[in-house]
């Protein structure tokens, strides 16, 4: 995907981005997704997702995009969000980022940072 101009009709930028990346467990984003429905530019948005999620250099795409959560978006034949998950904690771990710096930046468990992190140093190991 080229060229971002659709960005400029995106509805989400005229409101609480708190909306659209909430923080915590469950990461409710059902009034994001009532706001993407009325959105002109939502298919445009949900591909731009799918392309940035295709890249594992990226890392993990966090909350509403295209009027989808991560797992919807997975589930509509996005790439593995597990793997682009691990991935995200791996690139961010050989940068010396810190598992809890890490658990922040991405949204995810602390304890899953950790395991993937082990299970890395297994596979080197064997
Ligand atoms: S579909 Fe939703 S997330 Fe995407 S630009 Fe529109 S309002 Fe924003």
């Amino acid at each position: 995907m080229k060229s971002l101009d659709w960005m400029a009709d995106a509805v989400c930028a005229q409101t609480d981005p708190d909306l659209f990346f909430p923080e915590g467990a469950g990461q409710n984003t059902n009034k994001a997704k009532k706001i993407c429905a009325a959105c002109p530019v939502r298919i445009e948005c949900g591909k731009h997702a799918q392309h940035l999620e295709g890249d594992v250099s990226h890392g993990l795409r966090h909350g509403a995009w295209g009027g989808q959560s991560p797992t919807q978006r997975a589930a509509a034949g996005g790439p593995s969000l597990t793997a682009a998950r691990d991935e995200a904690i791996l690139r961010l771990t050989a940068h010396g980022v810190g598992p809890g710096d890490i658990s922040g930046q991405l949204g995810v468990n602390y304890r899953t940072v950790l395991r993937v992190r082990a299970g890395d140093r297994q596979e080197e190991a064997a």
